[in-house]
């Protein structure tokens, strides 16, 4: 945008000289800014006036550097946190799994410890009636 007399407001097309000055850097800026200033003079009523031109130099570290190293340190800060979270539940599941798979052993060895215990018992029946009927062979003449 085409800057303004400041006296008559008459618009000034290009400054005469540009000089650049080492500026206190504006909020969000980091490091030492340099910024073109153009001396304008006015064609209608001669006025001199300075004008902070556009153009930015960053002397340190530019800002948009800045703020894609820090957005990149977040990131895997951020990434870091996630791989954490997912170890975690991964070992979370192995052991989960690891337990299910110890309850589901021990329910197979207890199913199977229940059915010999059945055959066991339905065996020593069949000897109590075997005994029974023996004695009561015995007992009869
Ligand atoms: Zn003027």
């Amino acid at each position: 945008m085409m800057p303004a007399c400041p006296t008559c407001k008459a618009p000034v097309s290009s400054p005469d000289r540009v000089y650049k000055v080492v500026v206190e850097p504006e909020q969000g800026e980091r490091g030492v800014v340099q910024r073109d200033v153009g001396m304008f003079r006015c064609p209608r009523c001669d006025a001199t006036f300075p004008r902070v031109l556009g153009r930015v130099h960053y002397l340190l570290v530019p800002d948009t550097e800045f703020k894609r190293l820090k957005k990149e340190a977040e990131e895997n800060k951020a990434k870091a946190a996630d791989l954490d979270v997912t170890v975690e539940a991964l070992r979370k599941e192995k052991l989960e799994r690891e337990e299910a798979l110890t309850q589901q052993l021990r329910d197979k060895v207890i199913a199977g410890l229940e059915s010999e215990l059945g055959q066991l018992e339905k065996h020593v029946e069949h000897l109590r009636e075997e005994r029974d009927r023996l004695q009561h062979e015995v007992a009869v003449p």
